[in-house]
C-alpha cells in the first residue's frame, strides 16, 4: 500500500482528500496555480528530512504522507494508517491563512514600521459575517471568486515580500504542530490508550476518554504549539526574495506573531461551539493556547532569547498592532474579554500537566533530536 493510498484512506471520513497536484489540475491548465496549496507538502518534505530513517520503539520507519482535505473548515488532522503518518491540511485553513498574510499587510496600522505601511489602504471591508482570514467564505457564498482582485496588489515590495513570508510561517507552524503530535508521541497516545486513529484540530468528537485523558489530550495540544512555535522560529524552509540574507530582525518577528495568527484563526470556531454548549474537550480554548504560548516563550529552558524584554516588547506591540488592524477587534474575538486574556491578563491554564502527558506520550515517538524539542521530561532541571 502506497503512503499516498493510505493518506486517502485515512481521510475518507474527513472528506475527499486530494494532492496538492490534483488540487492544481482542478483548475484545468489555464487556469490559476495554486502554488500556496503546495506549500504543506513542500513544508513537510523538508522538516522530515531527519526523520528520513527514524524509527520508533516498535521499529516501524516514518513514513508520511501529506496532502490536502477538500473541505471549507480552518482546521487540520493527523492520524496513522497502516504504518504511515497521514496528514491532512483543510483548504480552507489554507485559504484562510492565505487571506489574512495579505489582508494584515494591507492594512498601515499592521507593522506600521515595515515598508511603505503609510501607502496602504485598509484590507477589504469587513462585516459580522466575514472577518478577516473570513473573508472568502463569505464571498463564496454569495457566488463571487474566494478573493477580491485587490488583495493581492500590495503596493510595496517589501509589505508583499512580509505578506508572502508571513503566510510561509504560518503554514510552517501548522505543518510542524501536526508533525509535532507524531514524533512526540501523541498519535500513538491516541491510537493505543484511546483506541482513536486521528487528532482533528477540530474535533467532532466530544466526551473522549476520561476526564484526565481529557486534560492530557488538550495538554498534547500545547505541547504541539510549543514545539511548533520552536520550530517555525529555529528554522528557515523557505525564504522568500526580500529576506535573502538580509531584514533577518523582520523575518524574526514575523516567526514569532505567525502562531498566534494561526490559533487566532481558530477562534470563531470555538466560539460557535462554546455557544452551543458543545465545547471541543480536546483542545484548548485558543486563547489559553495563545497565553500559555507566550508564557513558555518567556519560560521555557529551550528558548532563552525569548526571554529577553526587547523581543517580549516587539512580540507585544506587533500584536496589538494585528488586534488595531482589524476594524473592530471585537467582531472578531467576539467576545471583549479576550482581548485582555490574549494580550496580557492572567488565565487559568493547564499547562502544568502538559510535562506529564509528554512523558506518557513518549514511549511512541519517533527518535530524532532535530524536531522533536520537547521529549526530555521538561520538569528536569535546565543543565
Ligand atoms: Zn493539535
Amino acid at each position: 500500500m502506497s503512503n499516498e493510498h493510505a493518506f486517502r484512506e485515512m481521510f475518507k471520513y474527513f472528506g475527499e482528500a486530494v494532492t496538492p497536484e490534483e488540487y492544481d489540475l482542478r483548475s484545468g491548465p489555464d487556469g490559476p496555480k495554486h502554488d500556496f496549496m503546495k506549500l504543506p507538502t513542500m513544508i513537510m518534505d523538508q522538516v522530515t528530512k531527519p526523520l528520513a530513517k527514524a524509527t520508533n520503539s516498535y521499529g516501524t520507519r516514518f513514513e508520511y504522507f501529506c496532502g490536502i482535505v477538500l473541505r471549507p473548515e480552518r482546521s487540520a488532522v493527523v492520524g496513522q494508517k497502516n504504518g504511515v503518518f497521514c496528514i491532512g491540511i483543510y483548504q480552507g485553513l489554507l485559504l484562510s491563512i492565505l487571506e489574512l498574510s495579505y489582508w494584515l499587510f494591507r492594512s498601515p496600522r499592521f507593522l506600521s514600521d515595515v515598508g511603505a505601511a503609510s501607502r496602504m489602504t485598509q484590507g477589504p471591508p469587513t462585516d459580522h459575517a466575514s472577518i478577516p482570514g473570513g473573508i472568502w467564505q463569505h464571498r463564496v457564498a454569495n457566488g463571487l471568486p474566494h478573493f477580491s482582485e485587490d488583495l493581492f496588489d500590495v503596493p510595496c515590495e517589501i509589505r508583499n515580500g512580509s505578506a508572502i513570508q508571513l503566510m510561509i510561517e504560518m503554514v510552517s507552524f501548522v505543518v510542524m504542530h501536526e508533525l509535532a503530535h507524531i514524533v512526540c508521541g501523541h498519535v500513538g497516545y491516541y491510537e493505543n490508550v484511546l483506541g482513536a486513529s486521528y487528532i482533528a484540530e477540530i474535533d467532532p468528537r466530544r466526551d473522549q476518554g476520561t476526564s484526565k485523558e481529557q486534560i492530557i489530550q488538550r495538554a498534547f495540544e500545547h505541547d504541539a504549539d510549543l514545539n511548533a512555535a520552536k520550530n517555525t522560529i529555529e528554522t528557515n524552509v523557505f525564504k522568500y526574495l526580500i529576506f535573502q540574507g538580509k531584514n533577518a530582525a523582520l523575518l524574526r518577528r514575523l516567526k514569532l506573531i505567525a502562531p498566534y495568527l494561526v490559533l487566532h484563526l481558530f477562534i470563531p470556531n470555538w466560539f460557535i461551539r462554546a455557544a452551543r454548549f458543545e465545547p471541543d474537550t480536546t483542545h484548548p480554548e485558543p486563547y489559553k493556547r495563545a497565553y500559555a504560548l507566550r508564557k513558555l516563550m518567556r519560560t521555557h529552558p529551550g528558548m532563552p532569547e525569548f526571554r529577553s524584554e526587547l523581543v517580549q516588547e516587539s512580540l507585544a506591540r506587533d500584536l496589538g498592532g494585528f488586534a488595531s488592524a482589524l476594524a473592530d477587534p471585537s467582531l472578531l474575538i467576539a467576545n471583549s474579554e479576550f482581548a485582555e486574556q490574549l494580550w496580557g491578563a492572567e488565565v487559568d491554564e493547564e499547562y502544568g500537566l502538559a510535562r506529564d502527558a509528554t512523558s506518557v506520550a513518549v514511549p511512541y515517538g519517533f527518535s530524532t533530536g532535530a524536531v522533536a524539542h520537547n521529549r526530555k521530561k521538561p520538569s528536569a532541571p535546565d543543565t
